[in-house]
C-alpha cells in the first residue's frame, strides 16, 4: 500500500472531460482536499470508493449509473478493458509479489493469464496462431521471453519474442 510508486509513464492525453474539469477547478481552490469530478456520462459526483483491488471512482448516481473508473493518484482514469481470448471474459490486473500480470475473470473454470506489458495485457492485440486459429500469448521462458499457444499442450506452436511482439517465422 506504498503511495511511492508513482511512475512517469503516463500517457500525455488527457481526456475530453477531465479538461472540463480541469478548466472548471481554475476558480482559486489550490490544494482543496476534496476535488469534485464529475462523471462523463451522467455529469452526478464521481466519488472515492473502497473495492476488493483497491480505490476507484464511481458515480454517486450508481446503480442508475454505472460509470466507474480508476484511481491514479487520488484522480479518475478511465479503465480499458481487455477481454479473455479464450472465453471472453474480462482480464483483471493483478500483482503477485514483484510480478504483475492479467489473469481471467472466470477463474478457476479459466486459467488463461498474460503477462503485463507497460500496463496492458500482452496479447491485447490478439495474435493468431498458424498452428490450430487459437491466439499466441507471451509467456516467460528460462531465458527469454516466447509466444506459445493458449491451447498448449495440445498445439505446441511457438514463436520468438521481440519487444513484446512474436516474430513470424522466417519463410525460406
Ligand atoms: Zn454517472
Ligand atoms: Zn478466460
Ligand atoms: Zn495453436
Amino acid at each position: 500500500m506504498s503511495r511511492d510508486d508513482q511512475k512517469d509513464s503516463k500517457p500525455a492525453k488527457v481526456d475530453a472531460w477531465e479538461q472540463e474539469f480541469l478548466s472548471q477547478d481554475s476558480s482559486g481552490y489550490i490544494g482543496a482536499p476534496s476535488k469534485r469530478y464529475r462523471c462523463p456520462k451522467c455529469h452526478g459526483v464521481l466519488q472515492l470508493k473502497k473495492g476488493k483491488n483497491g480505490s476507484f471512482w464511481g458515480c454517486e448516481n450508481y446503480p442508475s449509473c454505472d460509470y466507474s473508473a480508476n484511481d491514479e493518484d487520488g484522480r479518475p482514469v478511465r479503465a480499458k478493458k481487455y477481454f479473455c481470448p479464450l472465453c471472453g471474459g474480462q482480464l483483471r490486473k493483478k500483482s503477485h509479489k514483484d510480478n504483475t500480470f492479467w489473469g481471467c475473470s472466470n477463474y478457476p473454470e479459466c486459467k488463461l493469464t498474460l503477462e503485463d506489458f507497460n500496463g496492458e495485457p500482452s496479447s491485447s492485440r490478439k495474435y493468431p496462431c498458424r498452428a490450430c486459429g487459437h491466439y499466441l500469448v507471451r509467456k516467460k521462458g528460462p531465458k527469454d521471453y516466447f509466444w506459445g499457444c493458449i491451447k498448449y499442450p495440445e498445439c505446441k506452436h511457438t514463436l520468438a519474442d521481440d519487444r513484446g511482439c512474436p516474430v513470424p517465422r522466417k519463410l525460406r
